[in-house]
């Protein structure tokens, strides 16, 4: 039996008519029900529905997913003294940490730091004025505790009590409930981030607006969540690893985030694009397993097949990063109407 679930209209622009596009059974997790994702008639916006009623979004999310069973943070300042120097050479140079700066980098610690900022850019946020840093949905604190070695003052949201329990070795100020009922006060913030939270909740439009409003001037807002755009969602449609249902409510593209960035007062300044080889891997068995090929799924993910397969597509997926078309995009916002500071 289905969760019970609501004909709601159009998150981002409140039209009614919708076309249903892809149906699935909740794959990651085994929540009970089919659920449907629709396109809106008026402004092409994907969308569950029906979808599962307000009251009923707590039991999406069984005992073992997994927002309390994160890997420990990936703090970047590990390794020996050569490694070392040049994380804080790209830090210093690419995201602003001006206080990591040493002066005489020699060639070998650029070429290095130049090599490892691709990872880095992914795991430290930017440095950005007086280093106030929260990250909402902030799980057991991965994010938090590698902000915090970098040097900010941190602070989470995470509606999951056994999750935010752990998120406090980090920082005492871990506030357990919704992103809309958190208690900040406006413009607390110099860097506010959000991974893969936004396509979790009932009303995107207003949990962007308040992330924005938690912003100081000159601050930065990070979003990251998955891309219905990508070349996975059109590649494997309804067995689109991204699709996540019952859990995920929206499934943003490119063009439809950035229509919910700028209805909540906000402007995207940098987008990249992340393609990694274990998305398309399942949404690959999800597929076969559709048509009735579940041998030809075993075999996919039999170990040395797997690693084949991972190995082609590993050479092949820096043509969809660099087309856009990624897995999981990330945005960087700033307030409209701010002058433009750099990323
Ligand atoms: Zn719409």
């Amino acid at each position: 039996m289905s969760l019970p679930t609501v004909e709601a209209p159009c998150f981002l622009c409140g039209a009614s008519d919708a076309e249903p596009l892809w149906s699935t059974s909740d794959r990651a997790f085994a929540v009970p029900g089919v659920y449907t994702v629709a396109r809106c008639r008026a402004c092409g916006f994907l969308y569950q529905r029906p979808r599962v009623r307000d009251e009923h979004l707590a039991a999406c999310y069984p005992d073992h997913y997994p927002r309390h069973q994160e890997p420990s943070p990936r703090i970047p300042f590990k390794g020996p003294p050569a490694r070392v120097r040049a994380v804080r050479w790209a830090l210093a140079s690419r995201l602003g940490y001006a206080a990591l700066r040493e002066t005489g980098a020699g060639p070998l610690t650029r070429a290095r730091a130049a090599l490892l900022f691709r990872r880095i850019k992914w795991d430290c946020p930017p440095w950005r004025g007086q280093g106030r840093y929260l990250d909402v949905g902030c799980g057991s604190g991965g994010a938090l505790g590698v902000a915090q070695a970098l040097g900010w003052q941190v602070t989470g949201v995470e509606v999951d009590a056994a999750a935010a329990a752990k998120a406090r070795r980090f920082s005492p100020r871990v506030h357990v409930g919704d992103l809309l009922g958190a208690p900040f006060a406006p413009g607390e913030f110099d860097c506010v981030t959000a991974f893969h939270v936004l396509e979790h909740v009932p009303d995107p439009v207003a949990a962007m607006r308040r992330m924005l409003e938690w912003l100081a001037p000159g601050g930065l807002l990070v979003v990251e969540v998955p891309n219905a755009g990508g070349l996975g969602a059109r590649l494997f449609g309804r067995a689109w690893s991204g699709l996540e249902l019952p859990r995920h409510l929206s499934h943003f593209t490119p063009e439809s985030l950035e229509r919910v960035v700028t209805r909540a007062g906000g402007r995207v300044v940098w987008r990249w694009h992340q393609a990694k080889p274990r998305y398309y891997l399942w949404s690959l068995g999800h597929w076969l397993r559709d048509r009735g090929l579940d041998g030809l799924a075993r075999l996919a993910e039999w170990r040395p097949a797997y690693g084949l397969l991972k190995l082609l597509l590993e050479l092949t997926l820096p043509l969809a990063r660099w087309a856009g078309r990624g897995e999981v995009m990330r945005v960087g916002i700033e307030l409209a109407g701010e002058r433009p500071t750099a990323a």
